[in-house]
C-alpha cells in the first residue's frame, strides 16, 4: 500500500526508439524531483527484452503496440506498425490508466510523444490531463507546423526557404521528408500527424531549451503555446541536483563501458574522434568504406561505434589493421564517451538526443546528416550554433573520405577549431543554466506542473 503523497501521478508514454525513451524517461525523473510519481509505459516487448527496475517513486509499465514478440522488426511495414499501434496501443493505454483507477495514485496526466496522438484521446476519453512532448528542434516542429497547416506547399519549388523565426534555409536543410518528395510517406504522415490533435492538448512540452532557438521559440510561440523543458539530460552532466541520476537508465542495446573507458583513458586531452549514427543507423556500403578510410588515413584517434547490423559493411581487417589507434564498439554509454577529456569532436548523425548531448558536454561536432530531422539539426550546428561543421555530400550521395578528413581537421585544429570549443563551452554552460532552479527549462518545467495539478 503507497502511503507517500505525491502532488500528482503523470504517465509518460515515448515512441518506442532509444531516441524518444531518452528524454521522456529523463523528463520524468525531473517531474518525480518536483514531487509528482511518474510512470514510464513502454511497450511489451521492449520492458520484456529490458526488464527495467522500478524505483519508489519512478515507475515502470506496459502498453502494447501488437507485436509484443519482436517489436518493430516483426511489422510487415511502417505503416502496419504505426496503424497496429494506434489500434492495440490505444485499448491497452485504457487498460492501464484504468488498472491504476482505485489506487493511492491514479493516474492524472499523460505525457505523450505526438508521434502516437491517439495517446491523447485516450487522455481525453477518461478526463485527464494531456501533455504532447516534442522530441526535435523548435525549429524542425514548427517546419511541420507550418506544412501541417499548408503555410509551406509542397513540393517546394522555390528556394531560400523562408519561416518566420528560423535562418534562411536552402532545401538540402530542410527535414529529408520534404527535401526528398516520396521518402518515406508513412514517417512523414507520422511528423506532421504531430500538429493533428496538439492544439486540444493541456500542454505542449519541447525538448529544447530557450537560449539555443530564441527566435524560433518566440515565434512559433504566437501559433501554440510551447514549453521548452531541457536538454533532457541526466542530472550529474548538468546541474548535479538529481541524486545516483547518471544514466538514462533503459538501453535497449548493451554498452561495454568499462572498455570503452579504460581505452580513453590512455589517450591524451581531446585527442580522439568519437563516432555514432544512433540507434537506427543504416549506412551504405559505401560510405562505412569512406568513413572507415578517412579515420584510417586521419592521424587521430578514434572511438567508432558500429551496431551489430552495420558491422559486415566495414573493410575487411579494419579492426586488426587500425590496432590501438581505434576503437570499434557495438554500442557504448555515450554520455560517459563524450563527457570524457580524450574525446575532441563527435562526428555524428545529428540526431537531436546526440547533438543536445553533445552542445550540454561542450563537444564540437561533424554533421553527416542522414535522413529526417538530422539535416536541419545539422545546418543549426553548423550556422547557428556554430559548433562544427556540416559534411559536403558528393553528388551519388556520399561523403567522400577527403571531404570527412578535411572536416575532422577543421574542428580537431586550427583557429576554427578553437572556435567551435569556445562556443560549444558556451552551450555548455547555458544549457546547465537552463535546467538548474530559477532557469528558464525549470521555470518553465514548475509552470507545467502547476498547470496540470490546478486543472
Ligand atoms: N546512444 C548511446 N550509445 C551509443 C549510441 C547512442 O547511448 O553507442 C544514445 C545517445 O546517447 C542518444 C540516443 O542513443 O541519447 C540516440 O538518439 P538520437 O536522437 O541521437 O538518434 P536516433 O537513435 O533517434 O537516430
Amino acid at each position: 500500500m503507497e502511503n507517500k503523497a505525491y502532488r500528482g501521478h503523470v504517465l509518460a508514454l515515448p515512441y518506442p526508439g532509444q531516441g524518444h525513451i531518452n528524454p521522456l524517461l529523463q523528463f520524468s525523473k525531473r517531474l518525480v524531483s518536483k514531487g509528482l510519481k511518474a510512470t514510464l509505459a513502454t511497450t511489451l516487448y521492449i520492458h520484456n527484452a529490458m526488464q527495467p527496475q522500478s524505483s519508489s517513486s519512478l515507475q515502470f509499465d506496459t502498453i502494447s503496440d501488437g507485436y509484443d514478440e519482436g517489436g518493430f522488426a516483426q511489422a510487415e511495414s511502417i505503416h502496419a506498425y504505426l496503424n497496429r499501434m494506434e489500434t492495440i496501443g490505444s485499448k491497452t493505454l485504457a487498460d492501464l490508466i484504468i488498472k491504476n483507477k482505485n489506487t493511492a495514485n491514479p493516474i492524472d496526466c499523460i505525457i505523450y510523444d505526438p508521434f502516437l496522438p491517439w495517446a491523447l484521446e485516450v487522455a481525453k476519453k477518461f478526463g485527464i490531463f494531456g501533455a504532447a512532448f516534442f522530441t526535435q528542434t523548435c525549429a524542425v516542429n514548427f517546419i511541420y507546423y507550418h506544412v501541417h497547416h499548408g503555410l509551406l506547399k509542397l513540393p517546394i519549388t522555390s528556394t531560400p526557404i523562408s519561416i518566420p523565426g528560423l535562418p534562411v534555409l536552402e532545401l538540402e536543410d530542410m527535414p529529408s521528408f520534404i527535401s526528398v518528395p516520396g521518402s518515406y510517406p508513412a514517417y512523414f504522415e507520422m511528423v506532421l500527424n504531430q500538429f493533428s490533435s496538439s492544439d486540444k492538448a493541456d500542454a505542449i512540452l519541447v525538448n529544447t531549451f530557450y537560449e539555443l532557438e530564441p527566435e524560433t521559440v518566440d515565434s512559433m510561440s504566437k501559433v501554440c503555446q510551447i514549453l521548452p523543458i531541457g536538454p533532457t539530460i541526466p542530472s550529474f552532466y548538468l546541474d548535479k541536483c538529481l541524486e545516483n541520476d547518471n544514466d538514462y537508465g533503459l538501453n535497449l542495446f548493451v554498452s561495454d563501458s568499462f572498455v570503452c573507458n579504460n581505452w580513453l583513458n590512455t589517450k591524451p586531452k581531446g585527442s580522439v574522434i568519437y563516432l555514432s549514427f544512433g540507434s537506427m543507423a543504416s549506412l551504405s556500403n559505401k560510405q562505412m568504406e569512406e568513413l572507415a578510410f578517412a579515420l584510417k588515413g586521419s592521424k587521430f584517434h578514434f572511438l567508432w561505434v558500429v551496431m551489430a547490423s552495420e558491422e559486415a559493411k566495414l573493410p575487411e581487417k579494419f579492426v586488426e589493421e587500425i590496432g590501438n589507434k581505434g576503437l570499434v564498439v557495438q554500442w557504448c554509454s555515450q554520455l560517459e564517451v563524450l563527457s570524457n577529456k580524450a574525446i575532441g569532436c563527435f562526428l555524428t548523425h545529428c540526431g537531436w538526443n546526440s547533438t543536445l548531448e553533445a552542445l550540454s558536454l561542450g563537444v564540437p561536432m561533424v554533421g553527416l546528416p542522414q535522413w529526417t530531422d538530422q539535416t536541419t539539426t545539422a545546418k543549426y550546428v553548423q550556422d547557428v550554433w556554430k559548433v562544427g561543421v556540416r559534411a559536403k555530400v558528393c553528388e551519388n550521395g556520399i561523403v567522400e573520405r577527403e571531404e570527412i578528413e578535411f572536416c575532422i581537421k577543421e574542428v580537431m585544429e586550427g583557429e576554427k577549431g578553437k572556435d567551435f570549443q569556445k562556443n560549444a563551452k558556451k552551450w555548455r554552460e547555458l544549457a546547465i543554466k537552463a535546467i538548474s532552479e530559477g532557469g528558464n527549462s525549470d521555470k518553465n518545467i514548475d509552470e507545467f506542473v502547476s498547470k496540470f495539478i490546478n486543472s
